[in-house]
């Protein structure tokens, strides 16, 4: 089928990519010229695992090609809308105004066989309003909602534990189910659960599915605080009560929090819309959850602080990691670069590493120092502070890390290190919920 995904950032660049890989022939549209460049040379304009090499086997058989020309997605049937739906400077609701911008870009292509379907996390009421907008193309609206995971992407796309269709009334939302089950055959070939919905239960379920992982991540850390007050461990504690089914260990890691370009606007904008809708009590518990979460950087910040005798004055604190999560580049919302700024304005000299993420982080926080190599990232620092989990970090030898510095000191802020190594090899261990 001929498709378009409009839109081409984490999201969308992984879609088109992965709608070429199973036979669709995809025109991927963005407004950025230079990530249109780079997709089109088959480079990601991001760090995701597997991305680079669908791309450029799609291109190679001639099954996507990327473009700022939306008219040249015109003969598709069906138009994915993949754009970004960004939290609005100074408030908590979510900016739609990319989405309503890309609807109306494929207006005047639209024609009574076409079917427009949003990935984009929204507000619920978008998709009905937007079927509005559309009605007299005679072109048919769904809700499609991404449940992907940076990091694991390409995987979540080509084989997702569910795919959610929200759809209108009657015969126009069975036929544009019709399509989307054409474009996801070889998926749902797979038993993918499929579940159809109307518009408004459809946009739910995402921003529901967010606010139970970011609640189940505060949950942990609220632990944590509590662990720190009365001297217990809350690794021990997540795995003691992950063994119950009812719970399961899963998304129960204490540490530095939840970050990136999701969880957090998303609970915000949850939090906007219900008080918009007069529901607002029905979801009053997330402002405590992004409270518990951000509370999480600040007591890090002390945590380090006080390893270091109470001040961070003229020391070099080396942060290992700069991206919101492992096996990503992405820096929206980062704790790690939360915490390192925090750390220089308290007069630390911060030095930041990452696999991955450096350039983005340089874009957003220019006035921190960056050492793409982690030795030499490490070498003369008085702190440590283990803020992303990548692979690497955890893997770091405590003996031949202490050849490097000038103070054995290491703050683990995703409990992921083994205390005993640390603490073996002379260093001062500290981490959140632990002892
Ligand atoms: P992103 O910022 O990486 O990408 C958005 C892209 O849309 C950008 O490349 C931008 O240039 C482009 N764009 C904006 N307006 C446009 C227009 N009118 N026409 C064409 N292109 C346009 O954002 P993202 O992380 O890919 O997120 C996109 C949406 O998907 C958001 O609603 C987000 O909440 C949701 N989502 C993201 C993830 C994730 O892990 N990143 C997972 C699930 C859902």
């Amino acid at each position: 089928m001929k498709i378009s995904v409009i839109g081409c950032g984490y999201l969308g660049a992984v879609h088109a990519a992965a709608m070429a890989s199973l036979g669709h022939e995809v025109t991927g549209v963005d407004v950025d010229t230079a990530k249109v460049e780079a997709l089109t040379s088959g480079r990601p304009p991001f760090f995701e695992p597997g991305l680079s090499e669908l791309l450029v086997k799609a291109q190679e058989r001639g099954k996507l090609e990327f473009t700022t020309d939306v008219s040249r997605a015109a003969d598709a049937t069906v138009h994915f809308v993949c754009v970004g739906t960004p939290q609005k400077p100074g408030e908590f609701a979510a900016d739609v105004t990319y989405v309503d911008a890309a609807v109306e870009s494929l207006r005047t292509h639209l024609t009574a066989t076409s079917v427009v379907v949003g990935k984009s996390t929204v507000p619920v009421g978008t998709a009905e309003r937007l079927a509005g907008v559309i009605a007299d193309t005679g072109a048919a609206m769904m809700w499609n909602p991404e449940f992907l995971r940076e990091g694991h992407a390409v995987e979540d796309t080509l084989h997702p534990n569910r795919l959610v269709y929200g759809v209108a009334d009657g015969e126009p939302g069975q036929a544009a189910a019709a399509t989307l089950d054409e474009v996801y055959a070889s998926i749902l070939a797979e038993d993918t659960p499929r579940m159809i919905t109307d518009f408004a239960t459809a946009e739910l379920v995402k921003t529901a599915a967010n606010s139970f992982l970011a609640t189940k991540i505060s949950f942990i850390n609220a632990m944590a605080e509590l662990c720190e007050a009365s001297g217990a461990d809350v690794t021990q504690l997540a795995d003691a009560i992950g063994m119950d089914d009812r719970i399961g260990r899963k998304f129960l890691n204490a540490g530095l929090g939840f970050g990136g370009g999701c969880l957090p606007k998303d609970i915000r904008a949850f939090m906007a819309r219900a008080g918009e809708l007069g529901a607002d009590q029905a979801v009053a518990f997330l402002k405590e959850i992004d409270s518990i979460n951000m509370r999480r950087r600040v007591r890090m910040v002390d945590i380090a602080r006080d390893a270091l005798g109470g001040s961070f004055i003229g020391k070099k604190i080396t942060i290992l990691g700069a991206a919101f999560k492992p096996d990503s580049d992405d820096v929206r919302d980062s704790p790690a670069l939360a915490v390192a700024r925090l750390i220089a304005t308290q007069g630390g000299l911060v030095t930041v590493t990452d696999p991955q993420a450096i350039d983005n982080a340089k874009k957003s926080f220019p006035e921190l120092n960056y050492v793409a190599d982690t030795a030499e990232a490490i070498t003369g620092a008085e702190a440590v502070l283990l803020l992303t989990e990548w692979r690497e970090y955890r893997d770091l030898d405590p003996a031949a890390t202490a050849e490097l510095v000038r103070g054995k000191v290491l703050v683990d802020g995703r409990n992921v290190l083994t205390p005993e190594l640390w603490r073996a090899a002379g260093w001062t261990y500290r981490a959140l919920g632990r002892p």
